[in-house]
């Protein structure tokens, strides 16, 4: 804390000695505030991180560093982990289960095939990726192509062949294809005989498939796993209870808003979250929070087999965080007086007119909100991909959570500033004294 109240202290000093804050007082109180949150200076220390050591950013990141889980104060809220746990309940009686099931088509591969397409392409899903039923035909047209002796012969042609040759950070894909090429080798099998290779054991394989260095993150990892199982591709695992909800922007929308995890304040902006020590906490109670709500429903409704927090995955991540929980529901008016409310805001006619046969009327956007905010929420809902797919009797009209969001409805979940690369932290130093410092986008 003692760099901290050093520079409370400057604050309180320069507005001693200028009670009025007239432009001098302001002009030094700028430069401490520059100096405390975004300068380095030489005795300031180091940290470890990635098997290297920094300097301290500034002296707020020292303070950060040290304090930060104890000033956001995250905690996990038992009472709402049981009411969304109740909720997720419904969804799958009212679904028969299959909300926390459906992955993906499997273009008809076979399951060894598809484990082989999945295994060498799931690492290379960052900044675009490219949907299974594009790589499946690739594997049609050429299985040599996910031949791991021919990518490590030539990783740059596998690139070109899954067509992410042209997205960003080439050298990056490079090591990947190469490293997971590796792993194969070393464990003298194929993607779907790995499994046996650690006698079933998929929290096992998870692991060593983490710590070989070939792009598989915790959450990469653990989707890769959990679509094998789900896809009934890996039978007899042990472990899976092990995998966590994959920890995303989504998820952790959804845990903030919910209340399943709340903070002491809001969550601080990514230029005050220097070196992610928020996002990584966060990041951490958000997937303790989703396995607290996974171990109560299991309690309280053991007939439902959800054998893995990473099961409710699906329907959180991408059907309640990516289509119902967003401002989809558009107000638009004409200029015949008409209002109404719509699911798209692209829509541009007026829908109303319309169906009263007046043609090409032009409609605007007036506003937008939430589906949980209107009465009418359904519309939006009702239009949303899952809730269209789903067969008639089960379709959804609002968020399950709806009941239990309140005023909590418009928390964001944070957003992280890389620590290494061109817009890293670690390009951003500045000296005391020297000017200067920060991210060029
Ligand atoms: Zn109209
Ligand atoms: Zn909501």
């Amino acid at each position: 804390m003692k760099e901290f109240t050093v520079f409370c202290q400057s604050l309180k000093d320069i507005i001693d000695s200028h009670p009025q804050l007239d432009i001098e007082g302001a002009r030094k109180i700028v430069q401490q505030i520059n100096e405390f949150l975004y300068t380095t200076h030489p005795d300031i220390g180091t940290i470890e991180k990635f098997g290297s050591k920094f300097d301290y950013f500034s002296d707020f990141h020292k303070f950060w560093h040290k304090y930060h889980k104890e000033i956001l104060n995250c905690e996990i809220d038992e009472y709402i982990c049981e009411k969304v746990a109740d909720a997720l309940h419904s969804i799958f009686i009212q679904t028969n289960g299959k909300a926390f099931t459906s992955i993906y088509d499997t273009c008809g591969l076979s399951d060894e095939d598809v484990c082989r397409v999945r295994f060498l392409t799931a690492n290379q899903d960052f900044r675009g990726s490219r949907s299974f039923s594009f790589l499946a035909d690739v594997f049609e047209c050429d299985n040599a192509i996910f031949d791991e002796n021919n990518i490590l012969a030539d990783p740059e042609d596998f690139l070109k062949k899954i067509d992410v040759g042209a997205l960003s950070q080439n050298d990056k894909r490079l090591k990947y294809a190469t490293n997971i090429a590796q792993f194969l080798l070393t464990h003298k099998c194929t993607p779907y005989e790995l499994l046996e290779k650690y006698n079933r054991d998929i929290y096992a394989l998870r692991n060593d498939l983490i710590a070989c260095n070939a792009g598989y993150g915790n959450k990469k990892a653990d989707m890769f796993v959990r679509d094998m199982v789900v896809l009934g591709i890996w039978q007899n695992v042990t472990g899976f209870e092990r995998i966590n909800v994959a920890s995303d922007v989504n998820t952790i929308k959804i845990a903030l808003r919910t209340g399943i995890i709340r903070t002491a304040i809001p969550l601080v902006s990514s230029f005050l979250d220097i070196f992610c020590y928020q996002y990584e906490y966060i990041d951490e109670m958000n997937a303790a929070a989703w396995r607290r709500v996974w171990e109560i429903w299991t309690k309280k409704y053991p007939q439902e087999s959800i054998s893995s927090p990473c099961l409710m995955d699906y329907f959180v991540y991408n059907v309640v965080g990516r289509q119902f929980c967003k401002e989809s529901l558009v107000f638009f008016a004409c200029p015949n007086g008409h209002v109404f409310k719509w699911h798209s805001s692209r829509n541009t006619t007026c829908q109303v007119c319309y169906k009263q046969g007046i043609r090409r009327v032009p409609a605007s956007i007036v506003r937008k909100c939430m589906p949980c905010e209107d009465e009418e929420g359904f519309i939006a809902i009702q239009n949303t991909e899952y809730v269209r797919a789903l067969p008639s009797g089960q379709k959804l009209t609002e968020c399950p959570f709806t009941a239990i969001c309140n005023d909590k409805k418009h928390l964001r979940p944070p957003k992280s500033i890389s620590i290494m690369g061109q817009t890293g932290w670690q390009s951003a130093y500045a000296n005391k004294g020297e000017g200067g410092g920060g991210l060029m986008a």
